[in-house]
C-alpha cells in the first residue's frame, strides 16, 4: 500500500473517532441517546477502497448521490451489515435501476416520483422504504417539497402500496448563525412530528434525516436521528 493510501486511511480513521465524540456530545448536551442518533458517510466523488476503510471503521450506513457512480461502485464494496441509500435527485426514468437496490431512497421530491416508484416495486413484487425530501427553506435552487404542501401529499402517497415512507429528509439553506440554522431544523422536527401524529398507514416517521459536515451539531440538538456526513469524513471534495 502507499504512504499516501496509509495516510488517508488514517486521516479517515481519525474523522470517525472524533466525529463519534462530538455526536455522542451533542447528544448528551440536547438531553438525548447517543444510539438515537445514526452516522451516514456520504461517498460522493470517494473511492470504493476509502470506502471500505470506513466500513471497517465501523460506518454502516453510505449514502451515494448519482445512481450511475452508485451502481458502479457497489460491487467493490465490502457490504456484510452495510446499508447503502441514494441521497440525490432521482430522475424518474433511472427508478428501474435503483429501486430494490437500496434500503432507503431519501431524495423523494415529488409525488410523481413516489408514484413511479410505487409502479416500478408493483410491476416487480418489491417494496421500498423512501424519505420525502422538504424544502425547509423554500429556497429556488433547491428540490423538495414545501412543508405546507406535505399534509396533502402523505394522504396521496400513504395510498401508495409498495413503498413506505420511513421519515424526512432535508438540506436547509446556507447560514452563517447557529441560531438561524437550528431554526430551520426545528422547524422540521415540527413537521415531522405533525405527520408522525397523524397515524396514516404506510407512514412512520422514524428517521429524521438532517445535519451535514458543518452543522451536524445544530441538527442534533434539533432532533436528527441521521447526519449526513462527507468531507467530515473524507476530506474535501475537488
Ligand atoms: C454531499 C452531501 C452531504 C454531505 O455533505 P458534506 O458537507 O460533505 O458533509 C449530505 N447530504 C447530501 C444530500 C449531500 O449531497
Amino acid at each position: 500500500m502507499t504512504e499516501k493510501l496509509l495516510h488517508k486511511f488514517q486521516t479517515i480513521d481519525d474523522n470517525i473517532k472524533r466525529l463519534n465524540e462530538n455526536i455522542a456530545k451533542a447528544a448528551l448536551n440536547a438531553g438525548r441517546k447517543e444510539n438515537e442518533v445514526s452516522l451516514m458517510a456520504v461517498t460522493k466523488t470517494v473511492p470504493p477502497e476509502e470506502i471500505n476503510q470506513a466500513i471497517a471503521c465501523g460506518i454502516s450506513l453510505i449514502g451515494e448521490n448519482r445512481v450511475q457512480e452508485l451502481l458502479t461502485k457497489i460491487k467493490h464494496l465490502n457490504l456484510e451489515n452495510v446499508q447503502i441509500h441514494l441521497i440525490g435527485h432521482l430522475q424518474t426514468n433511472k427508478v428501474k435501476k435503483v429501486a430494490g437496490e437500496v434500503e432507503l431512497i431519501q431524495s423523494v421530491d415529488s409525488i410523481k416520483l413516489a408514484r413511479e416508484i410505487n409502479k416500478f416495486c408493483q410491476k416487480n413484487s418489491l417494496h421500498q422504504k423512501i424519505l420525502l425530501e422538504v424544502n425547509i427553506g423554500e429556497e429556488e435552487s433547491k428540490k423538495g417539497f414545501l412543508s405546507h404542501e406535505l399534509d396533502e401529499v402523505i394522504h396521496e402517497i400513504a395510498t401508495l402500496s409498495h413503498i413506505s415512507v420511513e421519515g424526512l429528509m432535508t438540506i436547509p439553506p446556507f447560514c452563517e448563525k447557529s441560531s438561524e440554522i437550528r431554526s430551520y431544523f426545528s422547524n422540521m422536527r415540527k413537521v415531522f412530528i405533525d405527520i408522525d401524529e397523524k397515524k396514516l398507514d404506510n407512514v412512520s416517521m422514524s428517521v429524521l434525516s438532517m445535519g451535514m459536515s458543518g452543522d451536524y451539531e445544530e441538527a442534533i440538538m434539533e432532533g436528527a436521528t441521521m447526519i449526513r456526513v462527507g468531507s467530515g469524513i473524507f476530506g474535501a471534495r475537488n
